[in-house]
């Protein structure tokens, strides 16, 4: 990343070393993530009639992670754009008509659109937002690692650079992983994961799968504690848990419903529980509160005797995304996504494959004969 220029926050991340230098060891590494300016009261209202403006002007839809700013969320539904899980970001873009996509969130997400899009114009608030996963995985370290597995199956997470893809047979997200790997098992693959190792140990004890990892983590998501969860919920005896699987095994132990950011809303949707406590980014919280007026939802802990409160429950990166930034990029075409062309249509495959993969399964029914190793690009 550049050097920043505004106020920034200094931001640990884990870099885990390949098995090849002797792994799974982690290194931590620094990084930063610019603070947002609040607008004022004035400012805000001022600021959203004229994204609302540009976006008709500019034949722009605005498509808005669950993680993001609820004013970002809201800007997004009122428009006609979507807030959603990166799976179904992904796929609103591509299927949308509009011919600029105002993606909010990080990095790989702007990217995504890109390769599934490349005869649009995706703009994104702030470039430099973006992910711990994303960061500990570098393609060239990513690449030595499956030469040293050729015979396995290479399945990564939506959260990786478009060279990462590139090198990949499968692209999946939270909401897919689980279904695409038991799948891939059920025909005989051996897995090469990439690179969440919470998210990839929660696969392998749910599918009973051959895997090998890459030990990246998610820096908001690995600070929540197991310990001060049995407390909290020990306070609350009748409170349902929500975990998304990129929180640490002994945090998912604990989860009345694990799974990515659509299926803890509809898990609280449907549960009858009156309070929930939710261990996944708090920038969740709007949309569960919004669906569910009548149930209480608290954060799960972060803190406690063993915390580090690298993040606090809220992404840094995903806290970059303002309503400035986005009048900003929608007037001046400012902060557009540019992906190789060439390595676009190579990361374009594994995420094709995701998306036909999970339409066939809308449908009822798991694809046959999933494609082997393609190997590198
Ligand atoms: S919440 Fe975690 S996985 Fe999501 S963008 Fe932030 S660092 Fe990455």
């Amino acid at each position: 990343m550049t050097n920043p220029t505004l106020s920034h926050k200094e931001v640990e991340y884990e870099q885990p070393q390949s098995e090849l230098d002797g792994g799974p060891v982690c290194t931590t590494k620094q990084a930063w993530a610019r603070v947002p300016v609040a607008p004022t009261t004035l400012e805000r209202a001022a600021l959203k009639d004229k994204i609302r403006r540009l976006l008709k002007e500019k034949n722009a839809v605005m498509v808005s992670h669950y993680y993001v700013h609820s004013d970002l969320q809201d800007l997004a539904e009122e428009t006609g754009g979507l807030v959603s899980d990166s799976l179904e970001m992904a796929r609103f873009g591509r299927d949308h008509a509009a011919t600029t996509l105002l993606v909010c969130g990080v990095r790989f997400m702007g990217e995504t659109a890109k390769i599934l899009s490349p005869e649009k114009r995706v703009l994104m608030p702030d470039l430099d937002a973006t992910c711990s996963l994303d960061l500990g995985c570098p393609a060239d370290e990513f690449s030595a690692f499956c030469d040293a597995h050729p015979d396995r199956t290479v399945v990564v997470y939506a959260n990786t650079s478009a060279a990462v893809k590139a090198r990949a047979d499968w692209l999946v997200t939270s909401s897919c992983a689980l279904d695409i790997v038991k799948a891939l098992k059920d025909q005989g693959h051996k897995i090469l994961w990439a690179p969440d190792r919470h998210l990839g140990g929660y696969i392998q004890r749910e599918t009973g799968a051959d895997m090998v990892m890459w030990e990246g983590s998610c820096i908001v998501h690995d600070e929540f504690k197991s310990f001060e969860l049995q407390e909290l919920l020990r306070e609350h005896p009748g409170a349902k848990v929500l975990v998304h699987p990129e929180s640490p095994a002994a945090v998912v132990a604990l989860a009345d419903a694990v799974g990515s950011t659509s299926a803890i809303l509809n898990a609280a949707r449907q549960m009858d529980a009156k309070e929930f406590i939710v261990a996944t980014d708090n920038g969740m919280m709007h949309k569960l509160r919004t669906l569910n007026p009548g149930k209480t939802f608290m954060e799960a802990p972060t803190s406690g005797n063993s915390a580090t409160c690298k993040s606090c429950a809220h992404c840094p990166w995903m806290a970059m995304n303002g309503l400035a930034d986005v009048a900003r990029v929608l007037e001046t075409g400012a902060n557009e996504i540019q992906v190789d062309p060439a390595l676009g249509l190579r990361a374009k495959l594994p995420i094709d494959r995701m998306l036909a993969f999970t339409a066939a399964l809308k449908q009822g029914s798991v694809p046959k004969g999933l494609v082997a190793h393609i190997g590198a690009a």
